[in-house]
């Protein structure tokens, strides 16, 4: 039987209610960090801030900075003692570091360029090669910032990437395209900028996150461009759900979805097919069902627990609590590793924000790349 850590106990609780940070904790921060502000709150799902605890367990920590809609009585506190960090929930307790933002987070490097282009999380970047989008999820702030749609140029999307790369305090390791689905007038310009990225970063691996769309994939292509990993995410399994919450996404239904990714896993592999499901919006069983949809293909199930942006219409919901993420977290382990394939993300740091601890199947952390800097 699985026996949950502290830290990993901990992290669940914050996932679900969020975390005071101390006003001692907070200027100790802003001091040591050299940072206006705790967190990039960039993105729906990562708005909070970054923290390892120890034994190596991440979580993006929903601050009421940001969530005002739902962190209202954080159970979990982020004080400093003899200037180090820690986090208590009652009578659990845990060393903690804060994962350093870059310093182009908070310089005028990327002044001219706009705003989050990109953004480095851990030890990974994330490119938006467009602001705005086409499409319109309930569960995303993205369509609901008031940003018209427009696709970035390429050289610009390049130059950003590079600045991330070249980063001074936290040189972004890998790098994941994602977030906003492109016109269909837009398809070939969008395939064209896959390319060119692959190309330019031939020593950092590459991931994209992206709708099934024929008409924006080649994988053929992209595997020999050598993309490193394809996230294809289903989001939701319920049918009701998914169009009712992201309409155009599951215009072609969830068997279009999972058809891509055994193809993907066909042409590029096993390990290299990714695909994430939110917790909390539809019955757990629902999301089980999806779990085993995508590990029965060989693709690797990514649990995100729901967390409601404050610019959607979905502000009053909650995340899923505690307990449900405790069993959705046992229960999808189960069914992954029936199937040989783990929870991921593979990278720690990058499950941050999922509901996963980037074990391996002996239940060790093993980094791919290196620790992202830490205060
Ligand atoms: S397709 Fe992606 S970026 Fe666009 S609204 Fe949906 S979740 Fe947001």
């Amino acid at each position: 039987m699985y026996i949950f850590s502290p830290s990993q106990i901990l992290k669940l609780k914050i996932l679900a209610e969020g975390i005071t940070v101390t006003n001692r904790a907070q200027q100790w921060l802003l001091e040591h960090a050299n940072i206006a502000k705790l967190s990039s709150a960039d993105y729906a799902s990562t708005s909070g801030v970054v923290l390892k605890l120890e034994g190596d367990v991440w979580v993006n920590a929903p601050l009421q900075e940001y969530n005002p809609n739902f962190v209202d009585a954080p159970t979990s506190v982020l004080d400093v003692i003899d200037d180090g960090l820690y986090v208590s929930n009652g009578n659990l307790e845990a060393r903690a570091w804060y994962c350093l933002q870059p310093a182009y987070h908070s310089s005028e490097e990327l002044a001219d360029l706009p705003k989050h282009i990109v953004v480095t999380h851990g030890d990974r970047v994330r490119l938006s090669p467009m602001t705005g989008c086409s499409y319109s999820c309930q569960f995303c702030d993205i369509p609901f910032s008031g940003i018209d749609y427009s696709l970035h140029p390429v050289d610009v999307c390049i130059k950003a990437l590079k600045t991330a790369a070249a980063d001074c305090i936290q040189p972004a390791q890998h790098i994941m395209i994602s977030g906003g689905t492109p016109r269909e007038s837009d398809a070939e310009s969008h395939r064209a900028l896959y390319r060119e990225i692959l190309a330019s970063f031939q020593d950092l691996p590459v991931d994209i996150m992206m709708v099934p769309l024929s008409n924006v994939f080649d994988i053929d292509e992209l595997g020999k461009l050598g993309i490193n990993e394809l996230s294809i995410n289903l989001e939701l399994h319920d049918e009701a759900r998914a169009k009712k919450l992201a309409p155009q996404k599951y215009q072609f239904g969830a068997r279009h979805y999972l058809d891509f990714i055994e193809k993907a896993i066909e042409r590029l592999g096993r390990g290299r097919v990714r695909s994430m499901l939110l917790v909390g919006l539809e019955p757990l069983e629902s999301t089980l069902a999806g779990v085993k949809a995508i590990a029965e293909r060989g693709a690797v199930p990514v649990l995100s627990p729901f967390r409601p942006d404050p610019s959607t219409p979905l502000r009053d919901l909650r995340p899923p609590s505690y307990e449900l993420m405790y069993e959705a977290y046992l229960r999808a382990q189960e069914i992954a590793v029936g199937y040989g394939v783990p929870l991921g993300p593979k990278c720690p740091p990058c499950t941050h924000n999922t509901l996963s601890f980037g074990t391996d199947s002996h239940g060790n952390v093993v980094y791919p790349y290196s620790q992202p800097a830490l205060l």
